[in-house]
Parts: structure tokens; C-alpha cells; sequence
């Protein structure tokens, strides 16, 4: 994981250790208004507060303050929602989510995404056992994603790889072509090539029904003189 740097949480905050693999990993917020992730990993390594995190993030930097084979404190409760999700068995991150004006900074949404998505690689740990704190424990954390539980839903969906690929194809790939007229200049010799040598069937109308991220491997093909023959 790129990491901007680590520095270690005040040993009051942490147990050395844990009691299992990580399994989960639950997202929390600062609660502090236009806050950096230093910022807080300084107040962590200085301060006995018998609370911690691994990560902290902002839009910029990422620091760790406990080390991801150390037990955090950051979800424990008197009781729980969740049945499983314990600090013995999860990585806590925390986002440095407000600013000066108590709005979301999605530079740092988007940044605790990346490395929740690397964290899930590195532990295999699935989409559904990413929690926030509210999940585990019922307490208001991070509040903008239990207020509106949509960013949240957002977050989640970007944890998907293919979903955010799909959403980083260019435009003339996500449609559907029917018609040679609509279909990118560069692409319709190659359709031609294909509906002739019937790779491709045509309707009664003569329409086809081409999708657009096909288009690309099509020119592939006649470019090695596949469609020729
Ligand atoms: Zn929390």
C-alpha cells in the first residue's frame, strides 16, 4: 500500500497483535472540520486516548498510526449490531471527511476508497464486509454516510473493479449501434467486413445490433486481415 507515512499511535491506544486475520475493514470519520491526516496521527502518538485507527486519510496523504497486524480500537462497543465484526478482526480507517464548513471533501471520500479497495486485495476481504462504524456498533459514524446513506451506497459501489471501469469507457462504447451512420467513422469498414463474412447478422431491415465496446476487437480482426477472406 502507498502509504505517505507511518507513526505509531501512542502505545495506550493499541494492542499488539491481533486475535484473527482481518476480515473486515470498517470506515470511520474525524468528526473534525478541515482536519489532515497528520494531523490526527500526530494527536494519536502523542495523547493517551485508548482509541485508534490504521489508517487516516485525507484527499492527499494517507497515514498509519497502528500497524495493519496490531489491534486498533475503533469499533469497540458494550454491545453490537454486527455479530462478526470485532477490532480483533478488522482494519479501521478514518476519513478526514469535513471541511472548515462541515461539507463532505470528496477528494478524501475518493482517496479512502482507493485504499479500502487495496486493503481488500491485500486481506480478501469482500465488498460485503466493508462496514462503517454504524454498521458494527450503531454509533453515528462516519454521520454524513448515516445521515445520507446514498453516499454510502456510492462508496460501496465504487469498491467494485469492474463497475468503475465500465464508467471509464469512452462514450461511443457504452452505446448499441443499429445503423453504420451512427457508428464511429474508423469502426464501420470493419463492421461491413463482419456482416459480409456473417460474423454479424443484419435484421429484415437491414439494421444490426453491435455493441459498442465490440467495435475495437472488429478492427482488431481486419487490421490482421481476418475479415478479408
Ligand atoms: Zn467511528
Amino acid at each position: 500500500m502507498e502509504i505517505t507515512g507511518f507513526k505509531q499511535s501512542n502505545k495506550a491506544n493499541f494492542q499488539p497483535g491481533r486475535k484473527s486475520p482481518v476480515q473486515y475493514i470498517v470506515v470511520h470519520y474525524t468528526a473534525n472540520r478541515g482536519d489532515t491526516a497528520k494531523n490526527n496521527i500526530d494527536y494519536f502518538a502523542r495523547t493517551e486516548t485508548r482509541t485508534s485507527a490504521h489508517y487516516f486519510v485525507d484527499e492527499k496523504e494517507v497515514w498509519q498510526s497502528v500497524r495493519d497486524e496490531d489491534t486498533a480500537y475503533h469499533c469497540g462497543a458494550k454491545t453490537y449490531k454486527h455479530p462478526l465484526c470485532r477490532n480483533g478482526s478488522s482494519i479501521g480507517v478514518e476519513m478526514c471527511i469535513w471541511d472548515k464548513a462541515g461539507k463532505v471533501r470528496q477528494g478524501t471520500v475518493t482517496k479512502a476508497i482507493q485504499v479500502v479497495r487495496e486493503l481488500m486485495e491485500q486481506y480478501n476481504v469482500p465488498p460485503e464486509c466493508v462496514l462503517r462504524h454504524w454498521d458494527v456498533t450503531g454509533k453515528n459514524c462516519p454521520l454524513p454516510m448515516v445521515e445520507n446513506p446514498s453516499l454510502w451506497e456510492d462508496f460501496k459501489a465504487k469498491l467494485k473493479g469492474d463497475e468503475e471501469e465500465m464508467l471509464d469507457y469512452p462514450d461511443w462504447a457504452k452505446k448499441t449501434y443499429q445503423w453504420y451512420a451512427d457508428m464511429p467513422e474508423w469502426a464501420r469498414e470493419s463492421v461491413r467486413k463482419a456482416v459480409k463474412r456473417g460474423l454479424i447478422s443484419t435484421n429484415a431491415d437491414n439494421s444490426v445490433s453491435v455493441l459498442g465496446v465490440s467495435l475495437q476487437t472488429l478492427v482488431y480482426l481486419d487490421r490482421a486481415g481476418l475479415l478479408d477472406k
